[in-house]
């Protein structure tokens, strides 16, 4: 894999040029690895899920949360200096930027009719975000099986929050918090249900009443539910964006550190964000990945790749060891890992067409917890992954009935056929728009082999580079699988311009439906 080698050593990658100044991006992941020294007068969270300690800041119009009350801060460069009028970012003791604090929300100065304070039922996260656990407890707390890197029990042992919060107090305090501080949207969250899927009808409920009283965006983090009416449910309920947290692609950190989803299996987290993807769009479904869980590298960028291919945000993210939590004395990784696997993250997002800016809600619009963000490279303007949902292979079916049999007359009727089925169907994506496709599919009873074809261009677009992309992903796309030999068969007019982009003849030509073709061959070394 092309992200196997090269790894950035720390410093570099957060250094910043000979006399340049620190960017956000390298600012919030060099505090999210190190933590910011602050005086404990200052306060700062100490309990709860999310963020569950730290201290959310602003810098260079970037909202972020930074640990401050975990071990490893002791020694971090970083300290926040607000002796002057202008509090201040030192590191190492030398000024490096001004930096804005986010302060208590009005809201938390409100309480329900019954006198329950409203800061007991949802917290400000980020700067516009309503965070709230909808039933603060999860089935698998007490025992084996929990999470080591979760603290969902945490603030209900020390009194800070409720174990079940109602829908009419969550509307209440989404009311308060968007006519008192602007809140934008809204994260609902539960533990693990008994039994399993349901705490979906509660979150459903939830949303229900926040979108009837308040019309915000709302985001549900919740396990692979164990019926597709569930998620269903949430859509129906005014939900619209998920987060499906798997946390780690590698088998073994996973099943050290959250055997529950381990035990759920990839397929059981597979078949929930199709199916989320479906309902909600693309972009607009996340899932959590943490690095510094004892993971390969490797596994969170070949992750990263997996969902991003299926229009599922990669949450990459620092372990945020929370104090009290079976990770409390963990370590997050190094910044100079972390802005390396960002760096590679962000072409990842790139050539997906993916941006934490389309999504409406959740962890990726509010982006406290992860650099990500900060990292993104600008949108490309044409953009080639498989389609991702029933409508993005609806329209390059119809491209290619346009050209094959409407344009060409190949074929009579339709060109679908069997291969369809296994196949990948590859789409290019301009402003939106889906402008050509080709398929990839394995060949049958040749271990390592893929063939590809059907590669069709809508008319009006050809002069874009939308075929040579969508010949380059191909390329991409089985060599992430192993590949070893790919072929197509190509017309045979198609012939240079498959030669320009590295592929080769085999054999003679000869005639498909009276048309001249020639088989040809990637090169897969240079994909
Ligand atoms: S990124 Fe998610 S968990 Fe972190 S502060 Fe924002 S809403 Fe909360």
């Amino acid at each position: 894999m092309p992200w196997a080698s090269g790894w950035p050593s720390w410093p570099p990658a957060c250094t910043p040029a000979k006399g340049g100044a620190l960017r956000a991006a390298e600012i919030i992941t060099e505090l999210q690895s190190l933590g910011l020294r602050v005086e404990s007068s200052l306060g700062g969270r100490r309990g709860g899920a999310g963020p569950a300690e730290g201290h959310t800041l602003v810098v260079q119009g970037r909202v972020f949360n930074a640990p401050s009350a975990s071990p490893f801060v002791a020694g971090s460069p970083w300290s926040l200096d607000q002796s002057g009028g202008q509090p201040l970012l030192r590191r190492e003791g030398r000024a490096v930027c001004p930096v804005e604090l986010v302060g208590p929300p009005r809201f938390y100065g409100q309480a329900t009719p019954q006198g329950v304070p409203l800061k007991q039922i949802a917290l400000l996260h980020g700067r516009d975000c309503l965070a709230s656990t909808v039933l603060q407890s999860c089935a698998f707390w007490e025992g084996p099986m929990r999470c080591s890197f979760c603290g969902i029990g945490l603030s209900l042992e020390t009194g800070q929050t409720l174990a079940q919060k109602t829908p009419e107090q969550l509307a209440l305090a989404a009311r308060r918090a968007q006519e008192l501080d602007a809140v934008a949207q809204v994260v609902l969250t539960a533990g693990g249900g008994v039994p399993a899927g349901s705490e979906i009808r509660h979150l459903a409920a939830c949303a229900a009443a926040i979108k009837a009283a308040t019309g915000l965006a709302i985001h549900a983090q919740y396990l692979p539910p164990p019926f597709e009416r569930d998620q269903e449910r949430l859509k129906d309920a005014g939900v619209d964006t998920v987060g499906i947290h798997i946390e780690s692609l590698d088998p073994a950190a996973l099943a050290r550190h959250a055997p529950v989803k381990a035990g759920l299996g990839l397929d059981r987290f597979l078949a929930a964000w199709r199916q989320a993807v479906e309902l909600f769009g693309p972009g607009q479904v996340s899932s959590f990945l943490i690095a510094g869980l004892g993971e390969e590298p490797e596994s969170l960028l070949a992750g990263c790749q997996l969902l991003a291919e299926m229009g599922v945000y990669p949450f990459l993210l620092p372990l945020r060891p929370i104090p009290g939590s079976l990770l409390a004395e963990a370590r997050p990784p190094e910044p100079g890992l972390m802005a390396g696997l960002y760096q590679e993250a962000a072409k990842i997002l790139q050539a997906a067409g993916l941006s934490a800016a389309q999504s409406k809600a959740g962890c990726v619009r509010c982006g406290a917890c992860s650099a990500i963000a900060a990292w993104e490279l600008a949108p490309a303007e044409l953009v080639c992954h498989p389609a991702r949902t029933a409508a993005e292979l609806r329209a390059a079916l119809a491209i290619r009935q346009e050209v094959f049999v409407a344009e060409q007359g190949i074929v009579e009727h339709t060109d679908q056929d069997q291969a369809d089925e296994t196949a990948i169907h590859l789409v290019a994506r301009r402003g939106g728009q889906i402008v050509g496709t080709v398929r990839v599919f394995p060949r049958a009873g040749r271990p390592g082999e893929w063939v590809g074809g059907r590669l069709a261009v809508a008319a009006g677009q050809r002069r874009g580079g939308a075929g040579a992309a969508l010949v380059q992903e191909a390329v991409r796309t089985v060599a992430r699988r192993g590949c070893t030999r790919f072929t197509a068969t190509v017309q045979q007019a198609n012939l240079p311009f498959f030669q320009r982009l590295g592929w080769t003849a085999e054999g003679e030509v000869f005639d498909i439906h009276g048309w001249p073709h020639q088989l040809m061959k990637a090169d897969l070394d240079h994909a």
